[in-house]
Formats: structure tokens, sequence, C-alpha cells
């Protein structure tokens, strides 16, 4: 499974060791040294995943993944952040962003590979065959349909897009104004309370499965989907 694989590094030293780990890796690297060498790279051909690094030169490595999350070309492409020492408290607005892993630096080439290969191996599971599931629950693509152990759900169009940005994001808090980012897109201005409306149709519409629980609200912050309470 040959994967093209972007790196997103201003510095040289890096980006070489890197891509050298991913050919040995078996995989295609891509190189480019900040947003605009990344944007042509994209355009050119969207890659499988995306190595970020998060200090560029120009717009940051979280500048980029947020731009990435909201356009459709890229909204499901898998971002790993490469962050050096002392940056790891950021990492809360970095997952905030949607980045599906980290590497700190300095990393072996072993461990980048590992990283790499689990978040493929989790996207994967999410597109084989274009249905996503959590627990009971399962989401058909292709025919825009919710299932719960085998029994359609009724679901409007926002709570379907509401409850698959949850499956697929699953296990992490969302303020109102990252869901309204991610669901509404940010081109439209739509109230923060909104999205409390909606949430609260989408546990109706889970209600008969006894599934509501599973779109919870995290006091002060916003909401979660998750298996586990
Ligand atoms: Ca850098």
């Amino acid at each position: 499974m040959l994967k093209r694989i972007l790196i997103v590094e201003d510095e040289p030293a890096i980006r070489d060791m890197v891509a050298f780990a991913l050919r040995k890796g078996g995989h295609e690297p891509v190189h480019a040294a900040d947003g605009r060498e990344a944007a042509a790279a994209i355009a050119e051909k969207v890659p499988d995943l995306i190595l970020l690094d998060w200090m560029l030169p120009g717009a940051s490595g979280l500048e980029l993944a947020r731009r990435w999350r909201r356009e459709e070309l890229t909204r499901d492409v898998p971002i790993i952040m490469l962050t050096a020492r002392g940056e790891e408290n950021d990492r809360v607005s970095g997952l905030e962003s949607g980045i599906d892993d980290y590497v700190v630096k300095p990393f072996s080439a072993r461990e980048l590979l590992a990283r790499i290969k689990a978040v493929l191996r989790r996207s994967r599971d999410d597109s084989d065959d274009g249905s996503v599931s959590a627990g009971a629950l399962r989401i058909d693509c292709a025919a825009h349909r919710v299932y719960a152990g085998g029994q359609a759900l009724h679901v409007g169009p926002t709570e379907y897009r509401l409850l698959h940005f949850f499956m697929t994001h699953a296990d992490r808090v969302y303020t109102r104004a990252q869901l309204l980012d991610h669901i509404w897109g940010g081109n439209v201005y739509v109230e923060e309370r909104t999205v409390d409306v909606h949430i609260r149709r989408l546990r109706k519409a889970l209600e008969p499965t006894g599934l509501q629980d599973m779109v919870q609200t995290v006091r002060g912050t916003g909401y979660r989907f998750s298996q586990s309470p």
C-alpha cells in the first residue's frame, strides 16, 4: 500500500530524514517548505496523509491544519503534527483543530512510521466500505442513512452531518464555535445556540435506541461524542 504523504517542514535536514524514512516504509513522500508549497502539492494531487511542522515561515502549522479541515478537498486527510519539545502545551489547541496525532522531535523513523500506520488504519476503518460505526450505531455514507442495530433511524440533514462528524471525531470535546465551523462551514452566520437546538434534535432521534447519552454535554466547554459515559 503505497501512500502519498505530504511533508510540510522548513528544515531541510528533518525533511530529508522524514522522506528517507517514508521511502523505507514503502510510501511516496512529497515535500513542501511552507503553506504555499503545500497548497500547490495538494492541488496537484491530494495526499493520503500530511505530516505538518508546527513552526513554519508564514502561516503556522496550526493555521494550515485549521484551513485544511475546513476545505472540502482536504477535510478528511489525516494530519500528524511534528512538534518541538516544549510545544506540548499547545497540543490541546491542535487537537481542537482536528489534528489526528503528534510526533515530538527528535523522533525515530520507526516511531514515525508506527504513528503513520496507526493513523492511516483509523481513517481507513472509517471509509473502506463507505460506512462509519460506533457501538451499535452505523452510518451508511453512500445511502446517507443512520442505523442502530440494523434499524434505520430518522435523522434530519443537519443532525446527520452532526452525527457523522461526532462519529468520525469521537472522544474529543468541541466548542459550539468549532461545531459551527465544521458542520455549518465558516462562511455562514449562525448563532451558537443553534448548535444546542440540533444537539437536542439529535438526542431525540437517538432516544428510541437508548444511545442518546453518547452525545455528551461538557459543562462550560461544549459537546463530545463517546461510547463511554
Ligand atoms: Ca520549522
